[in-house]
């Protein structure tokens, strides 16, 4: 059988465009989706069920439905709970909206697309002779598709050392993906964690420990050791931006910075240009998003990308008693000592060198900027010259519809990709608010693209 459209990843992305897919696609079209994750659309970011991992987005933004914003807040409604649309739900009550809006969405059989979700991992990827793409799946399987949409995610980024410069015997010791949470049942409740990077992995894998009883010294070591700001307790209004001409990224932030300068709440100014983010960075040259990545990426990080005012307080309180640690500086090495490893780094702007011992090495330095390292799909794509990666290696080169580019520059025909993978043209793309919208465009797009065979599409919801 060949698939009118084939979804490859079942994190946030796969799921928020089998919905939307669901809603724009005639009955009579077929799709599959390929994932190796059992549950389905919770992905990483939403599977949790630790209570503190809040979503960083209030409720009122997280609908996975652009068009239908007050979804997610009638549902946490529904199911009793009296929230507020500023409120900071649970992750895992957002991970079973998505599971009972797609259940929804899947119950009217005959007058909805046909979907088969198929559980296995895509490993390599080929030319039909006659139209579309064949897959090779790890379960032996093959599946054919008209249209196929890239969900794959982006992997954790590496340890900020490489490896052969870490002594063997503590490889054990090291956990380069926090998100298989099973790691924490291994820690000692006195064991002394290091933890690099100071994001919003990390505060959710530091209370992830204390949860967990664990009640040793943590230490966080980031270049910067900037962490994440809250959300204010009420939102302040969006200042719409007053950008200047000039695409330099100094001229750009000044701006900005100007406008607090006058008055403005900051977070205000953030959540005011986050319209225009995308916009933003398409109109700048490689050179400027370069510099942008290098010196304001960090800093925009913790101001764009807050934390629910609740979970910052029990983070800051943590601080304050001095079990957690955060460091200011350059990694230079991790050596084993008698019961663990000794970390050395260099103090950010000075030359001297500081050591504290560590149990534990967590690797909570993101995924942003992680590029395709992480997938022998991808690999193999772009080695069979199907997909190229974006000037900057964010990710993979798409164009403002979505369409994959090949490297002649030209979109592929039939060839999509959503969610982060796409960062390099679009930036913001890596939460619910705007991954959405790119869901919903694509399905709009195939829903077209399908009706010039299909005549009569449907709209079910
Ligand atoms: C911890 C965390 C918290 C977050 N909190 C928020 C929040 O509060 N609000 C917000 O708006 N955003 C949040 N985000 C951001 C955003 O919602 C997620 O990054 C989003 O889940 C991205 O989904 P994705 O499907 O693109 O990628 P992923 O979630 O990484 O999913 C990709 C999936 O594809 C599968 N896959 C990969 N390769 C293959 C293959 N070859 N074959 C088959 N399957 C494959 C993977 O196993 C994975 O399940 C959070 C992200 C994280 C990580």
């Amino acid at each position: 059988m060949t698939y009118d459209v084939a979804i490859v990843g079942s994190g946030f992305s796969a799921i928020a465009l089998t919905i939307n897919l669901l809603r724009f696609l005639p009955s009579s079209a077929s799709i599959a989706v390929v994932g190796d994750d059992p549950g389905f659309g919770r992905g990483t970011a939403y599977r949790t069920e630790f209570y503190l991992h809040r979503l960083n987005v209030p409720a009122a933004r997280m609908s996975v439905f652009p068009d239908r914003p007050d979804d997610f807040v009638e549902w946490l409604r529904q199911q009793g709970r009296a929230v507020f649309a500023e409120d900071f739900a649970s992750r895992g009550d957002y991970g079973l909206y998505l599971r009972d809006t797609l259940a929804s969405l899947l119950r009217p059989r005959e007058r909805r697309a046909h979907v088969d979700f198929i559980k296995a991992k895509a490993t390599a990827c080929v030319e039909c002779e006659h139209d579309g793409l064949v897959f090779c799946l790890d379960n032996t399987g093959e599946l054919k598709a008209r249209n196929i949409i890239l969900a794959l995610g982006v992997g954790n980024a590496d340890l900020p050392l490489p490896k052969d410069r870490i002594d063997g015997d503590i490889h054990s010791r090291i956990v380069e993906n926090p998100w298989r949470l099973g790691w924490l049942s291994r820690v000692g409740r006195r064991d002394e964690i290091c933890v690099f990077g100071s994001g919003l992995t990390m505060i959710d894998q530091v209370l992830s420990l204390r949860a967990q009883g664990h009640r040793g010294r943590i230490h966080v070591l980031s270049r910067r050791g900037l962490v994440p700001h809250p959300h204010p307790s009420r939102r302040a209004a969006p200042v719409p931006p007053e950008l200047p001409e000039s695409r330099e990224i100094s001229a750009l932030l000044g701006a900005l910075r100007r406008q607090v300068k006058n008055g403005a709440d900051w977070r205000g100014v953030v959540d005011g240009l986050r319209p225009q983010t995308q916009a933003l960075w398409q109109s700048l040259g490689k050179e400027q998003r370069s510099r942008f990545l290098r010196h304001a990426f960090a800093w925009w990080n913790i101001h764009r990308h807050r934390i629910a005012p609740e979970v910052f307080t029990r983070f800051e309180a943590l601080l304050k008693d001095g079990t957690v640690t955060v460091h200011a500086g350059y990694l230079k090495s991790i050596e084993s000592d008698a019961d663990g490893a000794n970390i050395r780094y260099r103090r950010r702007g000075t030359q001297d060198i500081a050591a504290f011992h560590a149990d534990w090495i967590v690797n909570c330095t993101g995924m942003e900027r992680a590029g395709i390292g992480h997938s022998p799909l991808l690999q193999a794509m772009r080695d069979r010259k199907m997909i190229v990666m974006d000037e900057l290696g964010l990710g993979i080169r798409v164009d403002p519809q979505s369409r994959v580019i090949d490297p002649d520059g030209k979109p592929q025909p039939g060839l999509f990709a959503a969610g982060a993978l796409t960062a390099g043209q679009f930036w913001e793309i890596t939460a619910v608010p705007d991954i959405r919208v790119q869901a919903m465009a694509l399905a709009e797009t195939i829903a077209a693209k399908i009706a010039q065979t299909t005549p009569r599409p449907a709209r079910i919801a």
